[in-house]
């Protein structure tokens, strides 16, 4: 029962750049992590190169962040790695305290 398949619910629009895309050319994105708990969910949906995109970077630079605290902490103790973490976030512009 294909009718043709202009607009209509076929089309998606990806949350990331609003472009509308053909549903089945999207990637599904739960905000909940759980693609298979469907009941009384509205999905939302990426586009291929939005969905590459956010593979790329998953947490923003927070691994970077503890990558960097981890290599320069190598052999010491909890406690340097948490001062390292702290000194490396304090010089972040982010971090607006006065
Ligand atoms: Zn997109």
């Amino acid at each position: 029962m294909w009718r043709s398949s202009k607009r209509g619910q076929s089309q998606v629009t990806c949350i990331a750049c609003g472009d509308d895309v053909p549903r089945s050319d999207a990637r599904e994105y739960d905000k909940f992590g759980d693609r298979w708990d469907r009941q009384g969910k509205e999905f939302e949906y990426l586009c291929k190169p939005c969905d590459r995109d956010r593979c790329h970077q998953p947490r923003g630079d927070l691994e970077a962040l503890l990558e960097d605290v981890e290599s320069n902490t190598v052999g010491t103790g909890r406690d340097a790695f948490l001062a390292t973490y702290l000194e490396l976030t304090e010089g972040r512009d982010s971090v607006g305290d006065r």
